[in-house]
C-alpha cells in the first residue's frame, strides 16, 4: 500500500526518544519531511540524525527544534519555525513526557498542575497553533498519543488516568468540527511499550513489589494476550497510517495498540 506520505510535512512532538521518535522515524521512512521537538538539544540532534538515516533513498528534511512543551510561547515558536521552513504542516502528532507518577495522597497541587500543563494543555496549544495552517490547505491529520489509562484508569498513574480522557473528548469534538476542512483527528492508546518511560515506571513498581525489574516485566507480560511488551515501532505503524492519505475515512477514533491488554468491548 502506498501511504501517500512522500513530500508531506509531519510535526512530531516530544520526539528525541521513545514513542515520539519511533513515529518520526516511521514518517521519514515513508518519505515525509519531519519536524521534531523536545527539551534537550543533544538528544534531539542525535534523534534527527537517526531519522535522516532512516529515510534511506527518500529526499527528506529533518528539522529539530528545542522546545519545552509546557511553555506556550515555545509551542507557537515551533509551529512558526516549521511553517517558515516548509510553508505548511500536514500532520501533527501530539505527545509529551508522561505526567508524574503517584497515588492520590502523594500528589500536591503543583504536581497536578504540572501534569495538566504537560499532558493536556500542550495538546490543546499545539493543535490550536497548527489548525489554521491545515485549514488553509484543506488537508490535515492530527494524531494524539494518549494511553490505555484514557480508557481504563491505572491506580498509580492517577494524573494520567484523570487527564487523558480529556484528550479523547477534545479529539472527538475537533474531529466533528474540522471534518469539513479536510482535517482528521484521531488518538492512539498505547499499552505497555518498551521505552525509557516504561523502564522508569517498571523500576518503581518492581521496587514496591520487592522483585527485580526483569521479574516485574515477565509478570506483567503474562496479563497481555500477546504475552509481551510492544515495541515503539508497533505503535508508530498505527500513527503513520492514521497520518496518511489512506486513513481518509477515519476520524474521531481512539485505537488501542496494546497486545490485547484492554478487554472492554467499547
Ligand atoms: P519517554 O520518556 O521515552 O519519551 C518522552 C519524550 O518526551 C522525550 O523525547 C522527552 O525529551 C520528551 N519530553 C518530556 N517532557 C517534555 C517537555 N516538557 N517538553 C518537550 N518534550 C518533553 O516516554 P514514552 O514512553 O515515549 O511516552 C510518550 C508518551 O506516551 C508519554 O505521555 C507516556 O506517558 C505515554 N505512554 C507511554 C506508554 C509506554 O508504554 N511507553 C504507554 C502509554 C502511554
Amino acid at each position: 500500500m502506498d501511504l501517500g506520505l512522500r513530500g508531506r510535512v509531519a510535526l512530531v512532538c516530544a520526539a528525541s526518544q521513545g514513542l515520539g521518535k519511533a513515529a518520526a522515524l516511521g514518517f521519514a521512512r515513508e518519505g515525509a519531511h519531519v519536524v521534531i521537538c523536545s527539551r534537550q538539544k543533544k538528544a534531539l540532534q542525535a534523534a534527527a540524525e537517526e531519522i535522516r538515516m532512516a529515510a534511506g533513498d527518500h529526499v527528506v528534511q529533518v528539522v529539530p527544534i528545542v522546545a519545552d512543551l509546557t511553555k506556550p510561547r515555545q509551542i507557537t515558536a515551533v509551529v512558526a519555525r516549521a511553517v517558515k521552513v516548509f510553508g505548511r504542516i500536514d500532520i501533527l502528532v501530539t505527545n509529551a513526557g508522561g505526567p508524574p507518577v503517584g497515588t492520590f495522597p502523594d500528589l500536591d497541587d503543583a504536581t497536578w498542575e504540572n501534569g495538566v500543563a504537560l499532558t493536556l494543555m500542550s495538546t490543546v496549544r499545539m493543535i490550536r497553533a497548527v489548525l489554521p495552517h491545515m485549514q488553509k490547505r484543506h488537508w490535515g491529520r492530527i494524531v494524539n498519543i494518549t494511553s490505555i489509562a484514557a480508557k481504563q484508569p491505572i491506580n498509580d498513574l492517577i494524573i494520567s488516568s484523570s487527564i487523558r480522557p480529556g484528550i479523547l473528548g477534545l479529539s472527538r469534538v475537533l474531529a466533528s468540527q474540522y471534518a469539513k476542512d479536510g482535517i482528521l483527528v484521531n488518538s492512539v492508546a498505547p499499552g505497555f511499550m518498551r521505552t525509557a518511560r516504561m523502564e522508569q515506571i517498571g523500576t518503581s513498581r518492581a521496587k514496591e513489589a520487592g522483585i527485580s525489574l526483569d521479574d516485574f516485566f515477565a509478570k506483567q507480560s503474562r496479563d497481555i494476550p500477546l504475552q509481551r511488551y510492544g515495541e515503539p515501532e508497533e505503535l508508530a505503524n498505527m500513527i503513520v497510517f492514521l497520518g496518511s492519505e489512506r486513513a481518509s475515512y477515519i476520524t474521531g477514533a481512539t485505537i488501542s495498540v496494546d497486545g490485547g491488554l484492554l478487554k472492554g468491548l467499547f
